[in-house]
């Protein structure tokens, strides 16, 4: 018998993971109490909004595990990409310089595939590499790929829909013995993996706060020294003339307290969440007709993709969302297959026909066990 939970069981949380009560107590004076600018250096609310901005950066800096370069604080990972991409390749023209070429993967998430698109309209030339079924990159093809003119490879972390964890440091040593640089979207493993971009000597990578239990709105760009990017807003001096605007200064707090209580957490996480997961695939996998989607390692621990056979994708989430907030695909899908899943050599139909659950730090067994009941019991009647 299906337990009816009366709210919907949350597990997106890769799509957006709810603010943590610490980091909205740790953002709440910013925004009732200080309200300065920080870039008001004539005045001590001003000084003192400053002194927070640049402790903030020192702490997620450190954080990263950064040493030797900058992080500049965006309105999120989506921005930071855009910054990365279009600034290298920007900066790159404004040098003189003579490179053309831009590498991905294409399972990479579209704040990436975008903006590389649209250089790719502008004079740039970009090859999107294939993923092995199980959602790796193929570093055969990456060498393969690799010209004299290869400006920049840009490759995630962990994957969105998927989780599979990409060898980064192979990646980095490579991109280091090629003089290309490395651009990492880290927006899906920060705070969930260890990482530590000044030891994988990645040049560029991007952060979300939302994706960690931040806020919605913030997020930023590790730029390693010696590497020149060009703003992509104008309009002020801000974040070393890289990023105009008035930095967001409760966001970025609460940015701060976010990474500092993932990373505390980090170790016990990792094994309460695979704990979670692993009874979510179990209970889920004995129906029959279910594939785990991507390398089962190394993956997210919060992480599963599944497909379900024999039944239809459309008519599975109608049912489903009654009772759960799962993904099909992407979070952004409207209606189109997931490139991601398509590009692991899924049809059309059996990516319509997958979800994504993901577990956040409030997950808990029972709600595991009502997920699995509740999924179990609409697949077998769909099935019927
Ligand atoms: C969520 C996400 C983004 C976009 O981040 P925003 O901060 O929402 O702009 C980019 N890349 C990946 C891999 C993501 O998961």
């Amino acid at each position: 018998m299906v337990r009816m939970p009366s709210p919907v069981i949350y597990l997106d949380h890769q799509a957006t993971s709810p603010c943590r009560a610490e980091v909205l107590h740790a953002m709440e004076s910013w925004w009732r109490e200080y309200g300065a600018n920080p870039s008001s250096r004539l005045h001590r609310p001003g000084l003192q909004a400053a002194a927070a901005l640049e402790l903030a950066r020192q702490k997620i800096g450190h954080g990263l595990g950064g040493s030797g370069g900058r992080l500049l604080f965006t309105s999120g990972a989506t921005e930071a990409n855009n910054l990365a991409l279009k600034g290298l390749a920007e900066a790159e023209l404004e040098s003189g310089g003579a490179r053309r070429h831009l590498i991905t993967v294409c399972t990479e998430h579209r704040a990436v595939l975008d903006p590389l698109r649209h250089l790719a309209r502008h004079g740039f030339e970009l090859t999107e590499l294939p993923v092995h079924a199980d959602g790796l990159v193929d570093l055969g093809e990456l060498e393969a790929a690799l010209r004299a003119d290869t400006l920049l490879i840009s490759v995630m972390a962990a994957n969105n829909e998927i989780g599979v964890i990409q060898p980064i440091a192979t990646i980095a040593n490579f991109c280091r013995r090629h003089a290309v640089a490395l651009h990492c979207d880290a927006a899906q493993a920060v705070g969930h993996i260890p990482l530590n971009v000044s030891e994988l000597g990645v040049q560029l990578l991007s952060i979300s706060a939302h994706k960690l239990g931040g806020p919605m709105g913030v997020g930023g760009l590790w730029v390693a020294d010696g590497v020149r990017i060009a703003p992509q807003l104008h309009g002020g001096n801000q974040e070393g003339g890289l990023r105009a605007g008035t930095p967001a200064l409760p966001l970025i707090v609460g940015f701060q307290k976010a990474l500092e209580l993932a990373l505390q957490e980090q170790p016990e996480r990792l094994h309460q969440m695979a704990a979670l997961r692993d009874a979510l695939w179990r209970g889920i996998r004995d129906l029959g007709g279910i594939a785990c989607n991507g390398a089962t390692a190394p993956r997210l621990a919060h992480n599963l993709n599944i497909w379900v056979d024999g039944v239809d994708g459309v008519e599975l989430h109608r049912q489903l969302r009654r009772y759960l907030a799962v993904s099909s695909g992407s979070a952004c899908s409207n209606g189109e297959p997931s490139h991601v899943l398509q590009a692991l050599g899924l049809s059309r139909q059996q990516a319509a026909a997958a979800v994504r659950f993901s577990l956040g730090p409030e997950s808990t067994a029972g709600e595991v066990e009502h997920a699995v009941d509740v999924f179990c019991t609409t697949v077998q009647a769909l099935r019927h």
